[in-house]
């Protein structure tokens, strides 16, 4: 007898990529130290000596509540000052039309999950792009789904319509229901943002095929992980209210992570919403979520959500941290900017790159790249289509020093 689990968990251990890069460059930093090595396998926000941020203005209203509150059960469906200003954070100054609700989830993973168990049947396929986030396919392999691609990017390096399109209807025809997850602004692993005019001819698509099959379901799920470190102020958002007011048949939904923009990455904080047409598509979607989560983690952090809340209830508070986040997306930017500009200067070429944690490259033989560069000390994940360089992890100096080390290795290889 050589094996417990049943079938379809039998799981090879330790095949992360990024893991298995991030922890030899760890390593390699202890070995030489950080000047020596150029670590661009985090997908957080790290200071010039590569030390991770954490904004006190977060942590300063984190550590001031009583301990009962950080300690206590949060409530299936989150707790209810959470609910409400959890909307706010999502939204802040573009809300859309629409019946909104809010369900916590431990992160933009635990949204991204409930969209999946709830707005797909076993077997579906979800729509996403060819460069894309790896755990949504674990996730939906892991909740017997599968996932399917169209290529993000077109000649131009803006979003592939065509392909976007063709992919969308095949589903359509062959499930009668489509969720198609759209990871923007600021898409992981490119910076690609989806922009306006793109998102016009997007939901004029979604309007039109769901008008065409009136008993069709289109979910759109809008994975906004990045989006406080994106465009200038608030215009980010901009796109929100387009997508309402669209035919009953076709659901938007975000997934909405306080990991980034709060600097919470461990203390699992988030929330699915939706911006339903009717009341009644919003009380479905609210009693089906806080089921799911019942029926997995049953309830978030607690004291993370009476964090969120507290700051975006509270002017000063809630200065105080746009203002801390505001100085660090300024830093990602200059960051980002040397890279662009030195990457630009020698020919090296990238994917359409608007803002963001990540940058992408697109290459041949990515491992084998990633591979020969690991011995020059420099560290990138390498994807199925490229690698991933991450400004939001190197100081600007070392951004402006990778694009030729990158472009050597590529050339080498
Ligand atoms: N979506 C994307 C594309 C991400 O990169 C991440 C985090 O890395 C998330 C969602 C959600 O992260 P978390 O569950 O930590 O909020």
């Amino acid at each position: 007898m050589s094996r417990m689990v049943i079938e379809s968990s039998v799981r090879e251990a330790g095949t992360d990529p990024i893991f298995r890069v991030a922890g030899e460059a760890a390593q390699r930093t202890k070995e030489l130290g950080t000047e020596a090595v150029i670590n661009s396998t985090i997908g957080a926000l790290m200071d010039d000596h590569g030390d991770l941020v954490a904004f006190k203005s977060v942590f300063d209203v984190l550590k001031g509540l009583p301990d009962e509150q950080i300690c206590d059960y949060a409530g299936i469906p989150g707790i209810p000052e959470f609910l409400d200003k959890v909307v706010d954070a999502c939204f802040k100054s573009y809300r859309p039309e629409g019946h909104i609700r809010a369900v916590a989830t431990p992160g933009g993973t635990g949204a991204v999950r409930h969209a999946v168990c709830n707005y797909t049947e076993f077997g579906d396929q979800i729509l996403i792009p060819d460069w894309y986030w790896a755990p949504y396919s674990t996730i939906a392999d892991e909740n017997r789904r599968e996932t399917t691609t169209f290529e993000l990017f077109d000649e131009a390096g803006n979003f592939n319509m065509k392909s976007y399109k063709a992919a969308f209807t095949d589903l359509l025809k062959k499930q009668n229901r489509v969720l198609s997850i759209l990871n923007t602004p600021a898409h992981n692993p490119t910076g690609y943002s989806i922009s306006l005019d793109e998102w016009k001819e997007l939901t004029a698509f979604y309007t039109e095929m769901a008008e065409a099959n009136p008993d069709a379901r289109i979910i759109i799920l809008c994975d906004i992980a990045y989006i406080d470190f994106a465009g200038k102020g608030e215009d980010a958002r901009a796109f929100m209210p387009l997508l309402s007011g669209l035919p009953e048949n076709v659901l938007p939904l975000y997934a909405y992570s306080a990991s980034k923009g709060f600097t919470m990455y461990g203390l699992r904080n988030g929330a699915i919403i939706c911006v339903a047409p009717t009341e009644e598509i919003a009380e479905e979607f609210a009693a089906a979520c806080a089921y799911s989560n019942r029926g997995t983690w049953s309830n978030g952090t607690r004291g993370a959500m009476q964090t969120l809340a507290d700051i975006m209830s509270d002017d000063n508070l809630r200065d105080r941290f746009i203002a801390e986040q505001d100085f660090h997306k300024g830093i990602l930017q200059k960051r980002a900017r040397a890279f662009l500009d030195e990457a630009d200067k020698i020919g090296l070429k990238l994917c359409n790159y608007c803002d963001g944690f990540f940058i992408s490259i697109p290459c041949e033989n990515p491992k084998a790249v990633s591979d020969l560069l690991m011995e020059k000390n420099v560290f990138i994940v390498a994807l199925a289509k490229g690698l991933r360089f991450a400004p939001c992890a190197v100081s600007e100096e070392k951004c402006r020093k990778a694009p030729q080390l990158i472009l050597d290795a590529i050339k080498e290889v």
